[in-house]
């Protein structure tokens, strides 16, 4: 595979140099400041004339570390992982990149019909019986009191689930077409931000943990909707495994110009990035959405809207804004919701007229009593380790941040994707309660009903999976002076060349 490495021309480096010595800040699209001329990359600037931008193929932004690097085309099974933290940045898949993942797609359009149509289980308590299905959680919870919990876990299970599968299904079907329709690119960047709210396989463990407290109580019937369940988990997760995003947005063109937000209109010139020298990070911009790397001719703004992406019209800037002080706020209020969510019980348990309220932590004791040591494991884990990581975790990155430290800079990174990936696990718990209480309403034989640890709980994990997704983990590198200028000179090899090619796994059966 070639590799061959962007390195910026000596005279465009003295040339920067000088840039920066004008003044910081001041060059954002558009100033005034006359910035001199480089060789191979224009930034000589005219009043009146009208702005361009280069669109860069084949060159990618590391979305954990922010460091701009060349791509080549990918082979099929290739990745391509980031030079420096080593997150993956690209993966060809082996599959037919629409068709495999539209049948996915369409079973779980079915399964997930199947799963809200037919019975979740049904309860056998001294020959009284009751049935539930998946809306009976959220309708049980709503009637006691707690609607922002009834609606998260309607939403996570009952409402996201169908949208999502639709939005890809109508991305696919778009996708199948020569080229994508001005109208995809925004269902996708949807199907984006609300994928990972669709937690269908949380729920199906918190299905399974309340199963395990229910044959003690009581006999359980499994219905076919947690059948159908388990098979949607599957078939989401294949979508998304097969489902090869990077050339959907391949099938969609680079307009020729985009306008900026004061509406001044930009060209666009779409130029292959192994043909050109490398600009400064500082001029470089990609879109969070389609991934595509805009070079302007002026340092850009840190946290500004720069304008529309010219591929996919969603809004671009640099970093996401005020990314540390609004996660400190969601993480300080998380850690004032976590003394309740854990000394608080999340539910009263009645059976015989006698019972009383369950902490989280008594509920990992009684699986661990009923002998179930692996769900106590997994219980505890998610509930109670996973949170505390999130907060230690983010405080730490937080921390680091606003002290501007270089170390760990990849075990932090690592760290990062690691939180932003298990904090949905958390839900288990606000999952299992919500099918208890539906399913046990017999008066003084068998009762339950929920408590106030269980909206402390969910507030919790909304929290810092909302904190998880205001941390811009670039900053973090910002911070610590290695993008930008810093960036060529960390990252210079030993001959004087700048490595800023991906690393490349070889194919499959190569
Ligand atoms: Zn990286
Ligand atoms: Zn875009």
């Amino acid at each position: 595979m070639n590799s061959a490495d962007l390195k910026p021309a000596p005279a465009a480096a003295r040339a920067i140099a000088r840039a920066r010595s004008v003044g910081d800040g001041a060059r954002a699209l558009g100033s005034r400041v006359l910035p001199p001329k480089v060789k191979g990359f224009r930034i000589g600037h005219r009043r009146g004339r009208t702005a361009k931008l280069h669109a860069l193929d084949g060159m990618c932004e590391c979305p954990t570390c922010g460091y701009f690097q060349r791509v080549p085309e990918l082979e099929p099974g290739q990745v391509a992982d980031c030079r420096r933290c080593h997150g993956q940045i690209g993966r060809r898949h082996t599959n037919p990149p629409v068709s495999t993942p539209l049948a996915f797609c369409v079973a779980s359009a079915v399964l997930y019909l199947t799963a809200i149509l037919e019975p979740l289980m049904t309860l056998d308590l001294y020959g009284r019986d009751h049935t539930v299905t998946l809306l009976t959680g959220p309708y049980e919870l709503w009637r006691e009191g707690w609607g922002p919990v009834a609606l998260l876990v309607a939403a996570a299970t009952a409402i996201v689930p169908p949208i999502v599968i639709t939005q890809m299904l109508v991305v696919l079907l778009a996708a199948s077409r020569k080229t994508l329709p001005g109208w995809a690119p925004g269902v996708m960047r949807r199907y984006e931000r609300l994928r990972p709210w669709s937690m269908i396989e949380v729920y199906m463990l918190g299905v399974f943990v309340a199963y395990t407290k229910l044959i003690d109580l009581a006999r359980v019937e499994v219905g076919p909707a947690v059948y159908a369940l388990a098979a949607l988990m599957v078939t989401m997760a294949a979508t998304d495994s097969t489902v090869d995003v990077d050339l959907i947005w391949k099938k969609r063109r680079v307009s020729r110009f985009v306008r900026r937000p004061n509406g001044q209109r930009v060209i666009v010139s779409l130029i292959d990035a192994t043909e050109m020298e490398l600009p400064p990070a500082q001029r470089l911009v990609s879109c969070t959405s389609c991934g595509l790397v805009c070079a302007s001719e002026y340092d850009l703004p840190q946290e500004d809207v720069l304008g529309r992406c010219p591929r996919c019209q969603a809004s671009v800037r640099r970093r996401k804004p005020q990314s540390l002080a609004r996660c400190v706020a969601l993480v300080l209020a998380a850690v004032v919701l976590y003394i309740p969510a854990n000394l608080y019980p999340v539910m009263t348990i009645i059976k015989l007229n006698r019972g009383g309220g369950y902490t989280i932590m008594d509920g990992v004791r009684g699986l661990y009593e009923t002998g179930a040591l692996p769900l106590a494991l997994l219980v505890f884990f998610a509930s109670i380790t996973v949170p505390v990581l999130k907060i230690l975790g983010l405080s730490s990155m937080c921390w680091c941040t606003w002290r501007g430290s270089r170390i760990r800079l990849v075990d932090r990174s690592r760290l990062f994707r690691l939180i932003d990936f298990i904090g949905r696990w958390s839900m288990i718990d606000v999952f299992m309660v919500s099918i208890l209480v539906a399913l046990v309403h017999f008066g003084g034989i068998g009762n339950i009903t929920a408590d106030p640890g269980v909206f402390a709980f969910a507030s919790v994990v909304v929290l810092t999976i909302a904190a998880a997704n205001c941390f811009d983990p670039r900053v973090m590198w910002d911070a610590a002076g290695m993008n930008g200028a810093a960036l060529d000179r960390s990252e210079t090899r030993p001959d004087g060349q700048h490595a800023v090619a991906a690393c490349l796994t070889e194919p499959v059966g190569a």
